[in-house]
């Protein structure tokens, strides 16, 4: 299997950094994230080392999602969460993984990012640079 040496959390695939696993298999490895959102704030990693999203084979991928679906249900009933939010941000630990944050009506956590705002015909403009790429 691929590892980084200097990536934490292939450390804690190798088990050379503890982390609060909740779930293991041979591909994939979840743990409590240790700066959480909200309490519960899961992270779902492949234990292979990819960067991005765009660099895992499409059947890793896949299961990483499908595995994700069913780590929210089980986290909005452990946890008692209104719902629960899948998160790709991958700026701050430089290996693939998926946040999967339980959510409550009143956590103040709605507009938790920041956001921008279009100007005049910049909506449409975006629009059409990324449908030109998909023909
Ligand atoms: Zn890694």
């Amino acid at each position: 299997m691929t590892k980084n040496p200097d990536c934490i959390f292939c450390k804690i695939v190798k088990k050379e950094i503890s982390a609060e696993i909740i779930y293991e298999d041979d591909s994939l490895i979840s743990f409590l994230d240790i700066n959480p959102v909200n309490k519960g704030h899961i992270l779902l990693i492949p234990k292979e080392h990819y960067r991005w999203m765009t660099d895992l084979p499409d059947t890793l991928l896949s299961k990483i999602y499908t595995k994700s679906k069913y780590l929210m249900e089980k986290i909005k009933t452990a946890l008692k969460a209104d719902f629960v939010v899948l998160s790709v941000v991958g700026i701050d630990v430089p290996h693939f993984h998926v946040h999967l944050l339980p959510r409550y009506n009143d956590d103040g956590l709605a507009n938790f990012w920041p956001t921008k705002k279009y100007e005049n015909d910049e909506l449409k403009k975006y629009g059409d640079i990324l449908r030109a790429t998909l023909k």
